[in-house]
């Protein structure tokens, strides 16, 4: 089974570091009613900020 994208690591663009994991809750999109796990990443040197939304198995 390839597990690839569960991968919880996020590179910053700008100085290839790994970036720190500020956050992580439930969106919900209200559109598809589906629910996704949300990882909000950050950069300390540079003060950039990711966001990825991965959708939850049901
Ligand atoms: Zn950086």
């Amino acid at each position: 089974m390839e597990n690839n994208s569960q991968n919880q690591n996020m590179k910053c663009p700008k100085c290839g570091k790994e970036m720190v994991i500020k956050k992580q809750d439930i969106s919900h999109d209200s559109k598809n009613n589906k629910q996704y796990n949300r990882t909000v990443y950050w950069c300390e040197q540079d003060d950039v900020w990711g966001n990825i939304e991965i959708p939850k198995k049901a």
